[in-house]
């Protein structure tokens, strides 16, 4: 049976990708910095499951050396998916970009030193459309890269996914060689949360839900399903074609009003915003609201990605939007998240 390393297991990706890991019938050992979060993972990973599931876990920090030579110790494939991603923005933009590139790099240098066969990385689209100011391409594609020396119409994330990224790719084509890579790069995603400890990115469904803005900004997104995210990573792992691509894994693109819409419908008896707001408003907003702050470049863009290589190369026909936004809710509503 192969055996699989998932970084950063206690996270939202990485709990979907370890259960379908284990489901198609590899022993997976997974990385956490805290050892009270590995300690309940398991406990999560099997109530969502139905089933038991006890996963080896290893500690293991990305601005640490410790424990990553421990972690890769006899794995076939690694899958790194831990990186640091706050749902407000950082005093530093180093408290980001230090631990995402660094971090890439030990687990790499680990990876390849054991002999692993390929590393699947969790990159982002946040490593493709950001920025561009002015001159962004109509439709994003994996051929595009941000720009991650245009502090302006950039955040501290995005700069962390881009940096983090180039520095894998640089590795595998210099000191790594022979160390086989393939990229993912999510748009925002959504889909089924295992516990309340939940990703930034759904905020983009419980933050309607919770009532707390009177209507949306003018902002549109890249959905995603976790479950196909973490099929994603799975089908990179396995084929052969997906060695040295990156791949953009996104679905429908809606506005937030959008998102609303449907999930006013699905729950009609929440109170929830309506309407979209001015951008004036939403930049007043941000002062109060840091999670609005990191999105202030994107209002009033519309985003178009191509998700022709996620089709053709890794076989994925996305679940669509609308089923993500309300698997999200009823998940977080079945958790007591809102
Ligand atoms: P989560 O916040 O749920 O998971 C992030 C994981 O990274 C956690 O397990 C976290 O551990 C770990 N981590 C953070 N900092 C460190 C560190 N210094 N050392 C070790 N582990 C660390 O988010 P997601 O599951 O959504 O994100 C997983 C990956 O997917 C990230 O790389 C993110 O950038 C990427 N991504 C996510 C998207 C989304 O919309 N959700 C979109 C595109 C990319 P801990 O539990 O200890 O905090």
């Amino acid at each position: 049976m192969a055996k699989v390393l998932v970084t950063g297991a206690t996270g939202f990706i990485a709990s979907h990708l370890i259960l379908q890991l284990i489901e198609r019938g590899y022993e997976v050992r997974g990385t956490a910095r805290s050892t009270d979060k590995a300690a309940r993972l398991n406990e999560i990973l099997s109530d969502y499951a139905g089933k038991p599931v006890a996963i080896e876990i290893v500690a293991a920090d990305l601005n640490k050396d410790e424990g990553w030579a421990e972690a890769v110790k006899g794995v076939d494939f690694v899958q790194h998916v831990a990186s640091p991603f706050p749902t407000d923005a950082p005093k530093s933009a180093d408290e980001l970009i230090i631990p995402a590139r660094d971090g890439a790099l030990r687990v790499l240098r680990a990876a390849k030193a054991e002999g692993v066969k390929r590393v699947v990385m969790t990159s982002s689209m946040a490593a493709i459309g950001y920025g561009w100011g002015d001159k962004r391409p109509d439709t994003l594609t994996e051929v595009h890269w941000s720009n991650a020396d245009n502090l302006k119409d950039n955040t501290a994330y995005a700069r962390s996914k881009t940096i983090a990224e180039k520095a894998a790719w640089d590795y595998v084509n210099g000191e790594g060689a022979g160390l086989e890579l393939s990229v993912i790069n999510p748009v925002a995603v959504l889909g089924p949360a295992m516990s309340r400890d939940v990703s930034s990115s759904l905020q983009l469904v419980s933050q309607p839900l919770e009532g707390k803005l009177p209507a949306f900004p003018k902002l549109s997104f890249g959905i995603i399903d976790v479950r196909d995210v973490a099929r994603a990573h799975i089908e990179a792992m396995e084929r052969p074609e997906a060695v040295g691509e990156r791949f953009i894994c996104a679905g429908d693109v809606l506005w937030m009003d959008e998102m609303g819409e449907v999930l006013r419908q699905a729950f009609p008896d929440r109170k929830m915003p309506k309407g979209t707001l001015p951008n004036w408003l939403v930049r007043l907003f941000a002062q109060i609201n840091p999670p609005l702050k990191q999105v202030l470049p994107e209002l009033g863009k519309k985003r178009a990605y191509s998700n022709k290589k996620l089709k053709t190369v890794l076989g994925i026909d996305p679940i669509p939007a609308d089923e993500a936004i309300i698997a999200s809710a009823k998940s977080l509503i079945e958790l007591d998240a809102v």
